[in-house]
């Protein structure tokens, strides 16, 4: 019988309303898991509901920070005693490497422990204002219900860089996985209760975007969502709760620019260009998926990456010497194989790959792919492709490349491969990205601070900044002057 998962509120299971669940099957092998509840709007009221109680109830409300902080920590301790079994569940859900999976999952207490430091460091500054019979100073709150939608290529990490913020600034969740992607939240809300966290302060809902997705975005008790998914998504978010006047953290797609320059080493700018795009599947935002080498590499360049891209070991992703597995679902390999074949149609050479593996395993394969002859006016070179697939093209003069890898709607990363320091803080400076590697690609800390720019993002996340955006300042002014009020109809400063 298959195990069946329902959605997490209030601290507990909790069956869905009209009963309906969905199944979630693994990509590489197409193996029935598990079932897990279809949400609607009706399961979105009651965790909003419970959320909302738990931001007024004392036990949450009156905790202080650096208590916060402390069951912060011991949900790190939770996920490191239960890593192992929710990376191999991670892994069985999206198709990811388990040895990736492992590798987020060691990860993912820093980033508990990074804002559980920050919890008992959220403080607002005293004003000088004008006169001195005045005390005016800012204090910084927590927002109440914030609903975090999430997406299926890194469920933990990407659920985790809301949730650390979001509680250790006081406010609850009601989360809304991906529906690929279902089980390992629900765990991870039971390890919070576990943590100490008190009821209702983390719920999940699970299912589909377009129904408990959308019933939280649209739910009147929700203070502001942080969303993390496609671009497409994250414009009808935002349009949403503009409308309500609030807020939304969105991360967003990409389609990142890998810059080799004649003076780079090429050996490890090729390893770079097959990190950016083959390492998961090029299922990351951050996909380094249009590839431009100085004319005087390009030849070398193309030859490495496409060697390696052959030599990629493609198989089940928990095997550990597998590369490369499965795409996450049907519909997504569907639209990769489309992409490879809309760039042919375009006038694009596949110089390697292009085509489905045998694998022997029946799931949703496909080869590391490199394309050449392909400019920016192609689809493939414009549209994000979400897979293993590389468009490479040359160039011959920095204001070039520069004005190449900055026409694109998006703005999340980009990389550059130069020996020249002066040149790689000038491209530093005038690439149009929120995130910037030189002589590096994927490289990522919760410390550090990233934002989208352009169609890529609203807000920040991770670092110091990412706490701004689960709080809202208030400015608090003390009269100081006993006397009587002067002049009623004099404004005070
Ligand atoms: P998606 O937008 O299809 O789904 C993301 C989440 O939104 C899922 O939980 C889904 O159920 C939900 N959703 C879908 N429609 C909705 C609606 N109308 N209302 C509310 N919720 C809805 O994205 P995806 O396919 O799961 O993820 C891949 C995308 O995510 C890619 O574009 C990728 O670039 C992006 N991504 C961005 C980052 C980043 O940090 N910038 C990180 C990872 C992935």
């Amino acid at each position: 019988m298959t195990q069946r998962y329902d959605h997490f509120i209030n601290g507990r299971a909790a069956a869905p309303a009209d009963g309906e669940y969905f199944t979630s099957t693994n990509p590489a092998t197409l193996e029935v898991l598990y079932e897990a509840a279809r949400g609607t709007a009706e399961d979105v009221n009651r965790a909003v509901a419970a959320a909302d109680a738990a931001f007024r109830n004392p036990l949450w409300r009156d905790l202080s920070p650096t208590k916060r902080g402390h069951l912060l920590r011991r949900l790190a301790d939770l996920v490191v005693e239960n890593a192992e079994e929710l990376a191999l569940q991670e892994t069985e859900d999206n198709g990811k490497l388990l040895r990736e999976m492992r590798g987020q999952l060691a990860g993912l207490p820093e980033y508990l422990y990074y804002y559980a430091g920050l919890a008992d460091k959220v403080q607002g500054s005293q004003v000088p204002t004008s006169s001195i019979e005045v005390l005016n100073y800012t204090q910084r709150e927590p927002l109440g219900v914030v609903g975090a939608i999430t997406p299926w290529n890194s469920p933990l990490t990407l659920t985790t860089s809301k949730l650390a913020p979001a509680l250790a600034a006081g406010n609850t969740l009601v989360i809304k996985p991906s529906e690929y992607t279902s089980r390992t939240i629900l765990r991870f809300a039971e390890l919070t209760v576990q943590a100490g966290f008190p009821d209702g302060v983390v719920n999940v809902v699970t299912g589909m975007g377009a129904e408990a997705g959308a019933a939280l975005v649209e739910h009147p008790g929700i203070a502001k969502i942080s969303f993390t998914g496609s671009t497409a998504t994250g414009a009808r978010i935002a349009s949403s709760t503009a409308a309500r006047f609030i807020g939304c953290t969105l991360e967003l797609g990409g389609k990142s620019p890998n810059i080799v320059f004649g003076d780079a080493d090429v050996d490890n700018a090729a390893m770079g260009v097959v990190a950016g795009i083959f390492a998961a599947a090029g299922q990351t935002c951050i996909a380094g998926s249009r590839v431009f080498a100085h004319r005087s590499v390009y030849d070398e360049l193309l030859e490495k990456v496409a060697a390696r891209a052959q030599s990629i070991v493609i198989g089940d992703p928990r095997d550990a010497a597998t590369e490369l597995g499965p795409l996450a679902f049907e519909a997504q390999l569907e639209k990769v194989s489309s992409y490879v074949d809309l760039g042919v149609a375009e006038g694009a050479q596949v110089a390697t790959g292009g085509g489905r593996p045998e694998t022997g395993l029946g799931g949703y394969f496909f080869e590391p792919t490199v394309l050449t002859g392909v400019d920016n006016s192609m689809r493939v070179v414009r549209e994000e492709i979400f897979g293993p697939v590389a468009a490479i093209m040359p160039f011959d003069t920095e204001d070039e490349v520069l004005a190449l890898a900055n026409d694109t709607e998006y703005g999340l990363a980009a990389g550059v491969w130069t020996q020249n320091l002066a040149r790689a803080h000038r491209m530093s400076r005038r690439l149009d990205a929120g995130t910037v590697w030189v002589n590096t690609y994927r490289a990522m800390s919760p410390m550090s601070p990233r934002q989208g720019f352009k169609s890529s993002g609203v807000g920040i996340e991770h670092g110091l900044e990412s706490m701004n955006e689960y709080t809202r300042l208030k400015s608090i002014w003390i009269n100081t002057d006993e006397g009587p009020v002067a002049d009623p109809f004099t404004l005070r400063s």
